[in-house]
């Protein structure tokens, strides 16, 4: 998918922030990893880079169960940690541990109707999906405003992200040019998204996004087994039942797989050209991604055990972000409340 805002990146702004973040509901899969974990790695050479851990937001349709949020906030950060994020050059903090990320919610809440939340087109899939029916709980409902407070508090202007949160960018620039109109200055500044080269990987049954709360992922932490078992179930054309058949490569998951990880693109579009004409097998196009999954993951994996094992070592680390980026939230946080006229005690 071609990114429309891609253009506009200028990589060599030394002052240019990025803020990404992954909801503490469940440990990072393959889908993160090519969609957005693997570009922070390269990002935080160049740029200053936060990643919230959004515990806050994991509880967002998790109210019942609040345990699921909490137990994974330390998964995260083992999963950052293990594909190579380093805490020296990314700050890594937690979105519960900062106030003035709920404070500035609450303030953006008044400028946005409720109507406006009904129509972000994720909101309305994701609604659709979790079957709340009536009882939407107001939190989920909201958390595009909690995202726009995470963004603006870090002065963030780049938002690395999948296809499913641009509707949240621009949710974003809504509030900002709200927010500037009534203060009359530029009190915030709008953002932009930037779209890796695999925005959305489906699940393995190609039926919906890969995601961690619809338990179709294949984990950072999947053993062999595991990733076997996954590939081997992968929906492929269900019209190619001989090896002589011609198949489809369109919508066959393990080939949108192959264009995302196989590191030769060249053998990729080879295999493509035989398995249109007839003459290869699923069998044989599952063996070569299996592998490929499985040497991508295994480094992954083994660092992962390393970091977790050690969780006062995480600990540390989110407590050092959090604080660190309390002050310049709350700087962010007392520009908005004088903007609303409430700095009575300056
Ligand atoms: P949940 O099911 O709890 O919403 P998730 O798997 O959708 O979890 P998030 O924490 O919501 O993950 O998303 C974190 C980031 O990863 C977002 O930028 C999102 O767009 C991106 N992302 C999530 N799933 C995928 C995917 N399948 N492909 C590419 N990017 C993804
Ligand atoms: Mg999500």
């Amino acid at each position: 998918m071609q990114n429309q805002f891609q253009s506009k990146l200028q990589p060599d702004d030394p002052v240019e922030k990025i803020l990404t973040g992954d909801r503490a509901t469940g440990q990072l899969h393959i889908g993160h990893y090519i969609g957005s974990l693997q570009q922070r790695v390269e990002l935080q050479h160049k740029y200053q880079q936060t990643i919230l851990v959004a515990d806050l937001q994991g509880l967002t349709d998790n109210g019942n169960n609040p345990r699921k949020v909490s137990s994974n906030i330390l998964n995260v950060v083992a999963d950052y940690l293990a594909v190579g994020i380093d805490p020296s050059k990314t700050t890594i903090c937690l979105q519960s541990a900062i106030p003035a990320l709920a404070e500035l919610t609450m303030y953006y809440s008044n400028l946005v109707s409720v109507a406006r939340l009904q129509r972000n087109p994720t909101v309305k899939n994701e609604i659709a999906s979790k079957s709340f029916g009536s009882s939407i709980p107001t939190g989920f409902l909201m958390y595009p405003i909690s995202q726009a407070a995470d963004i603006t508090a870090f002065k963030a202007t780049l938002i690395p992200v999948g296809d499913d949160q641009l509707p949240m960018i621009e949710q974003t620039n809504e509030i900002v040019r709200k927010l500037n109109s009534i203060a009359q200055e530029e009190i915030l500044v709008e953002c932009r998204p930037l779209l890796s080269k695999v925005p959305r990987l489906p699940s393995t049954d190609g039926k919906s996004k890969m995601s961690k709360s619809m338990g179709n992922c294949i984990l950072l932490s999947s053993s062999e087994k595991e990733i076997t078992k996954a590939v081997k179930s992968m929906y492929t054309d269900p019209n190619h039942l001989r090896i002589d058949d011609p198949g489809q490569v369109e919508g066959n998951v393990v080939f949108t797989y192959l264009d995302a990880f196989h590191p030769d693109i060249n053998y990729v579009n080879e295999l493509k050209v035989k398995y249109q004409q007839g003459g290869l097998g699923d069998g044989t196009t599952k063996k070569i991604l299996e592998e490929c999954l499985q040497e991508i993951i295994k480094p992954i994996r083994e660092r992962r055990e390393m970091f977790i094992a050690d969780k006062a070592q995480l600990i540390d680390i989110l407590r050092q972000g959090s604080e660190k980026s309390q002050d310049e939230s709350n700087q962010v946080l007392n520009r908005v409340k004088k903007a609303f006229g409430l700095n009575l005690f300056g």
